[in-house]
């Protein structure tokens, strides 16, 4: 037997018993001749006592060890609390080096103490991978997705595998595609998710599926964005938007109480989307502290100050409004400067601001450019109090809202405002179906989306109106995941195509065989997906989605440890027919 024992697992009870362990050399220390090691297995650490100096001598950090010995108690004053073998210690009869280890890259316990660059991190990810912190989170992740799958299985949902190599699926990103060898010229996509054929599952009458699935996009580079991703996707027939939510409740409420002993209160509250664009300007709005946005529109209808009035607006499409931050109201002019520079790194020329004295005076450039009414109401019309700073963003509706969305979580944390230990989750609910591009219509969420019983019948005359039957689930500002009740008329389907302006011809080539699928009984259904590694980054408190995925792309999509992505060479190129022409014309990829 190669050991006996988990070297973490060993206690008190222990105590006279003979063990051999293996692990790996997590430190060293030398006392008196005598040689204490950490010895590290996925177990734990425990401590081995080596008395034999020829045997300590060629031990270092990260050596993988076979230890036989005895288990005793420590010497008094010598146990260490903070460790679950910290009563205990193993001292040696024998030690055999199983492997030694090079010299490290960076010190893999002290990690802590010596930050390391995170490429060099995922160059040697397996060293990374030793550390406690990394395994915690893993483990993490592999609890996340027992009790999902408890959960689902409990509901009578089955997993069900869908393709990988398959046709575009439109998430709104870009596809990465797979050349195909056998047929020159010709390409699968990596699925975006697996959203056809989860409906098409439906259609087949399986009503309950559920799968923990890898989805693929193309999109640009974002520090916390991955190429590929894992998600909880879910699917359900005669359903209705309240069972998917409950569903979705179960499976956080079970997460949160295992895992962090933490009670999820339900039902979670739900919350419209024109209310959270009103009172945050975002559609995954941060409840944990409240700096709600103010409409002032109607407030500088009359408004003298052409920043808040340029001549020609007065359309729908222009707001003005305004956010509180508390106690600004003593800011420097340095400070004041600097949320200048901070908002056109937004986006945006500048932020107006309203500073309020202690006495309810306004001071700042922009208050002497008010109306003496618009000054007198100002304080009462924001919410401000003394020694507040009001800030203002005025234009186009949704660069406006999104300037002071952006303000209201900088004043979160630049005052301190959000209480970290706090969950607060809130659905947001009828999102718009469509939004207006540069030429014509797409769709929100994704064209299967069903649109709600008041627009089911005339969302073409109003695209930029109708509201659809999508929820997302929002943590704290962070966007978990979504879904909707799709659309399952293949005539309804038919007439969001049109609006977004694909043919019948282009619908046809796209996706004509799930309308064709449409064609046959297809149940009412619905269905979300929660993205997994956003919920176990959150779950673990960690800084990046990237600490929770074993190996995970660096934020320009490359993996410093095998390298990839690599150049291919002439021959696999001639081989996949990479340049060969395709035989026949091909529906393009689609991003709607
Ligand atoms: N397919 C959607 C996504 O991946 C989720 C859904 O609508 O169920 O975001």
């Amino acid at each position: 037997m190669i050991r006996t024992h988990d070297a973490g697992a060993l206690r008190a009870a222990d105590i006279d018993s003979s063990v051999t362990l293996t692990g790996w050399v997590a430190r060293r220390r030398d006392h008196g001749g005598v040689a204490f090691i950490d010895l590290r297995d996925a177990s734990g650490v425990v401590q081995v006592v080596i008395r034999d100096e020829e045997a300590a001598s060629p031990l270092r950090s990260e050596y993988c060890l076979r230890v036989v010995g005895d288990v005793r108690r420590r010497p008094e004053g010598n146990e260490n609390p903070n460790l679950p073998t910290g009563e205990i210690e193993v001292v040696a009869d024998t030690v055999e080096i199983l492997s030694a280890a090079a010299a490290l890259p960076f010190p893999v316990e002290e990690y802590e103490a010596t930050p390391v660059n995170e490429e060099v991190r995922l160059r040697y990810r397996y060293l990374d991978l030793r550390r406690p912190e990394m395994t915690r989170n893993l483990r993490l992740r592999a609890d996340v997705t027992r009790i999902i799958r408890e959960v689902m299985s409990a509901h009578d949902f089955l997993d069900i595998e869908t393709p990988y190599l398959t046709r575009s699926t439109p998430e709104g990103a870009r596809d990465f595609v797979v050349p195909v060898r056998l047929q020159p010229g010709k390409w699968y996509a990596l699925p975006q998710s697996p959203q056809l054929f989860k409906q098409l599952l439906m259609v087949a009458g399986l009503e309950r599926y559920y799968q923990i699935v890898r989805c693929f996009r193309d999109e640009d580079f974002r520090a916390d964005r991955q190429p590929e991703f894992t998600q909880l996707d879910i699917e359900w027939s005669f359903c209705d938007v309240d069972d998917v939510l409950d569903l979705t409740e179960q499976v956080l409420v079970r997460l949160w109480r295992e895992l962090l002993d933490v009670e999820v209160t339900t039902p979670i509250p739900r919350m419209t989307y024109a209310e959270a664009m009103r009172r945050f300007g975002i559609d995954r709005p941060d409840l944990r502290f409240g700096c709600e946005l103010v409409d002032c529109t109607a407030y500088f209808a009359q408004t003298p100050f052409r920043v808040f009035l340029p001549p020609g607006a007065g359309s729908d499409d222009w707001y003005v409004g305004a956010v509180v931050m508390p106690g600004g109201g003593s800011q420097a002019r340095r400070e004041l400067d600097a949320w200048q520079e901070w908002a056109r790194s937004h986006g945006a020329k500048g932020l107006a601001y309203v500073l309020v004295g202690d006495d309810g005076e306004l001071g700042g450039p922009v208050a002497k450019n008010l109306s003496d009414s618009e000054r007198a109401g100002l304080v009462e019309h924001t919410g401000a109090k003394p020694g507040d700073c009001i800030f203002f963003a005025a234009g186009r509706r949704s660069d406006a809202l999104g300037l002071l969305a952006a303000t209201r979580l900088e004043i979160g944390a630049r005052c301190n405002l959000i209480d970290e230990a706090r969950w607060e989750f809130v659905w947001v609910v009828e999102a718009p179906m469509f939004e207006a591009t540069d030429d014509g219509w797409t769709s929100v969420h994704h064209p299967f989306t069903a649109p709600n019983d008041e627009w089911v019948d005339r969302f073409e005359k109003q695209p930029g109106e109708a509201l659809s039957r999508a929820y997302d689930i929002v943590l704290n500002g962070t966007e978990l995941g979504g879904g909707s009740i799709r659309i399952h008329r293949p005539d309804v389907q038919q007439r969001v195509f049109d609006v977004l302006g694909l043919t019948e011809e282009q619908a046809k080539g796209q996706f004509g065989f799930l309308l064709e699928a449409f064609e046959y009984g297809p149940p009412p259904h619905g269905g979300i997906a929660i993205g997994l590694d956003r919920l176990c980054a959150l779950l673990a408190d960690a800084d990046s989605i990237r600490d929770v995925i074993a190996f995970p792309k660096t934020a320009s999509g490359g993996d410093p440890l095998t390298g990839a992505p690599t150049p291919i060479t002439a021959a696999q190129r001639r081989e996949a027919g990479i340049d060969a022409k395709p035989d026949e014309s091909r529906a393009d990829s689609t991003s709607m």
